[in-house]
């Protein structure tokens, strides 16, 4: 099954206790599926929000009539709309929930009712269709919320830590990555700078503690600087042998390695 069939199948469970949401959710199926609702979930809060023998006109009426005008009522319409026309993407996957309307006044209707619930949704066209929709995780969490759909929430929050967690290890992959690709740049140059000085007969002339950091470097070219400074003897710092390997490429610089 799809995230959203799952989504539906949790919102169909929910009965609103009070009978002004009831009406709420009946007149947002009744009216977003054009006046014939086929979603199952009409029936069963008409059987609880009306006696058996009521007469049909009269449901038809109270349902066409009823005006949404609290927050909860906002929110139980919402659920109504959504099991009539909505859907929702496979958070796994990507973030994504909509509305898809027959009118451009339905979806003005969405659209108002949710900012009024401080949400933000966009609104576009599709064929003859007006879609609202909603693409941001925290928003579509917080409408989840609001229509009840509290497991699907749940569902959707743990792919949310999920997928943050994914892109943490991939971002911190992709440092390492990126550090270790710089310093094989840099130990090359290093190796470069050297071979230039003993090709040009000028690595006799170097002080001898650059002497011997370049037969280091040349000895180890994978080494990082810890190593090549734990090499020394007495052994130097990190910083210390950074320091010589530098000075090493600026005399090569200076005689004229590029
Ligand atoms: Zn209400």
């Amino acid at each position: 099954m799809s995230f959203s069939s799952d989504v539906k199948d949790e919102l169909r469970t929910v009965i609103a206790p009070a009978r002004h949401c009831r009406l709420a959710e009946m007149q947002a199926i009744c009216r977003l599926q054009g006046g014939k609702p086929v979603e199952r979930k009409f029936f069963t809060i008409r059987e609880k929000a009306f006696n058996i023998d009521a007469d049909q006109r009269d449901i038809r009426n109270a349902v066409e009539t009823f005006t949404v005008g609290t927050s909860c009522c906002r929110r139980s319409y919402l659920r109504g709309a959504f099991l009539a026309v909505g859907s929702m993407s496979d958070p796994a996957r990507s973030y994504h929930l909509e509305f898809v309307c027959r009118s451009e006044e339905q979806a003005e209707t969405i659209r108002k009712l949710m900012q009024d619930e401080q949400l933000h949704p966009g609104i576009t066209r599709r064929g003859s269709r007006t879609v609202v929709y909603l693409k941001e995780s925290g928003e579509i969490v917080e409408l989840l919320g609001m229509m009840e759909a509290q497991r699907s929430l749940l569902a959707m929050e743990n792919e949310r830590v999920l997928r943050d967690v994914r892109g943490n290890v991939n971002r911190r992959v992709n440092l390492e990555t990126a550090n270790i690709s710089k310093a094989v740049r840099t130990a090359s140059r290093q190796i470069d700078a050297i071979r230039f000085l003993t090709e040009q007969g000028i690595e006799v002339d170097l002080p001898e503690s650059l002497r011997k950091m370049a037969a280091l470097r040349l000895k180890h070219p994978e080494a990082t600087l810890e190593e090549l400074g734990s090499l020394c003897s007495p052994p130097i710092g990190k910083s210390g042998v950074n320091h010589r390997l530098r000075r090493i490429v600026e005399l090569a610089q200076q005689k004229g390695f590029k």
